[in-house]
């Protein structure tokens, strides 16, 4: 009989999981999958990205659930692909042990501002503080100053809107949610009063998702400060705008209106204005705004133009959302200018048995479930690539050495067996509080609890 065919999945968010379901779904093909993650718990940016008061959207997990539920699926948490910590593993060692390789490794990194006075403590970038009030254990440690009275948030999508209405929220009901336990108490003690969103083009060209956009005085309390003659006559035919532009606006011209009072704690959204430089001695205590004014190509793409106005604004705090940024896998092509690896059809380009899906192949781009469609593609171009003989199965059978030599390499492996203490432990701290979970936020104690050792 023929060897199982065996799939690396490096990476557990959305579409290293969605990568995992296609494969396992196929009829008659006899498939192992086993997905790799350098953090003691699943999910990527489910648990770590969205935001703690969006439950629902959280509760895509379930699907996740039910694919590491596979018997031909194994998960092996705490090990990171190329990584340089005791216990990880190479690429060279993935791919002589499985027949293909799919890295789903996300963007892992934010992209910079580019202006001076950006490495200013008070500077931070919106990936630092999403992982600090999700409790991703890599930025458990940061420390926000929330003393100030005035935060900036450089972005005009639905992560600056997300970070925007976190700093906003009444503690009553962050305190409901799945927030790290630090952030809570940090944000508790907050002295911001407002929490000013910049968007370097117009109220036309931002890329809040409407729901998200509608939802800000539910979530603060609070109306949104609107300036009425930025949202007024934002193009020459409003009517011929997508429908969801016009939505916007007109979500946009009811805050301007003022229809909700603004509370003693709100967000400000502000538009036409680009981050000129960051002032301060020995931390951040000004921003200066270069005023921009739309200019559409010839192509009809609407850009951004400096007008050479200048404004200075005080503020503690400027937070960059100005998207994430993928990082190199060693020895993989990658594409610097858009940070993802080059590939054909989620084939990594000029590799052999090595293959994309996600934010990684595509860029930090669309909602979770554009994630599936891209985990699909990949996972039809694999087949096609075993179909074709372009992707040729290593001799010989073996899965079953996998797993006794990850426990070699790596003894503090956490398996789906792990990750379900950790769940469980969470869930049931959350419960008497209300709470979806707690979460523990520390490395080593995440091991404990998955390795049975607190
Ligand atoms: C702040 C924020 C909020 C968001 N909110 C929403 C929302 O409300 N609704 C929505 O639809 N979408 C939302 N998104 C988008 C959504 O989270 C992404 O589309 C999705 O998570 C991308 O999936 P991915 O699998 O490519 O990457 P990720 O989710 O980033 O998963 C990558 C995984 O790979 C692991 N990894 C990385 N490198 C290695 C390595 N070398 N070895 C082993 N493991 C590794 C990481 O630890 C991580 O678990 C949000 C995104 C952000 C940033």
């Amino acid at each position: 009989m023929d060897a199982p065919l065996t799939v690396a999945v490096v990476g557990s968010g959305p579409s290293g999981f969605y990568a995992a379901g296609a494969l396992l779904d196929q009829t008659g093909l006899d498939v192992r999958v086993d997905m790799y993650e350098r953090l003691a718990t699943p999910w990527g940016l489910v648990r770590a990205g969205v935001a703690p008061d969006h439950p629902k959207i959280k509760s895509v997990s379930s699907v996740y659930a039910a694919t590491a539920a596979h018997e031909s699926f194994r998960f092996f948490g705490n090990v990171h692909v190329g990584g340089p910590g005791i216990g990880d593993v190479t690429r060279e060692e993935l791919t002589a042990r499985y027949d293909a390789v799919i890295y789903t490794v996300g963007a892992q990194t934010d992209r910079a501002l580019g202006i001076p006075g950006e490495e200013l403590p008070g500077s931070v970038a919106a990936v630092d503080f999403v992982g600090w009030y999700n409790g991703h254990p890599d930025f458990t440690r940061l420390d926000f100053d929330l003393s100030c009275r005035r935060a900036v948030v450089i972005g005009a999508g639905n992560v600056a809107l997300d970070v925007a209405r976190i700093l906003c929220s009444p503690h009553e009901r962050l305190a409901r949610t799945d927030i790290a336990d630090h952030a809570l108490e940090a944000l508790r003690k907050s002295s911001i009063e407002e929490v000013v969103v910049v968007g370097r083009r117009g109220p036309a060209q931002v890329a809040f998702t409407t729901p998200e956009l509608k939802e800000l005085p539910e979530y603060t309390g609070s109306g949104v400060d609107v300036l009425p003659d930025e949202v007024t006559a934002v193009a020459a035919d409003e009517e011929s705008l997508p429908r969801a532009v016009k939505r916007n606006l007109l979500i946009m011209r009811g805050y301007a209106a003022g229809d909700t009072p603004l509370g003693p704690r709100h967000i400000s959204l502000r538009f036409l204005r680009s981050p000129v430089e960051i002032l301060g001695t020995d931390r951040v205590e000004q921003i200066v705004l270069g005023r921009n004014r739309l200019r559409v190509g010839d192509d009809g793409w609407v850009s951004a133009e400096d007008t050479g106005e200048r404004e200075t604004w005080d503020t503690g705090l400027v937070l960059r959302a100005v998207g994430y940024r993928g990082l190199p896998i060693e020895g993989l092509p990658f594409d610097e200018r858009k940070a993802v690896i080059p590939h054909d059809g989620g084939r990594v380009r000029d590799a052999e048995r090595e293959y994309v899906a996600g934010w990684i192949k595509r860029g930090p781009t669309g909602i979770i479930g554009t994630n599936k469609k891209c985990a699909v593609e990949t996972v039809t171009r694999l087949l096609a690539d075993l179909d074709n003989g372009a992707l040729r199965r290593h001799e010989g059978d073996r899965y079953a050495e996998i797993e006794p030599w990850l426990a070699e390499r790596q003894p503090r492996l956490v398996t789906e067996q792990g990750w379900q203490l950790i769940d469980a432990a969470e869930q049931s701290a959350g419960e008497p509080h209300g709470r979806p979970r707690v979460k523990f936020t520390d490395r080593e104690q995440l091991l404990d609890v998955a390795l049975r050792r607190a």
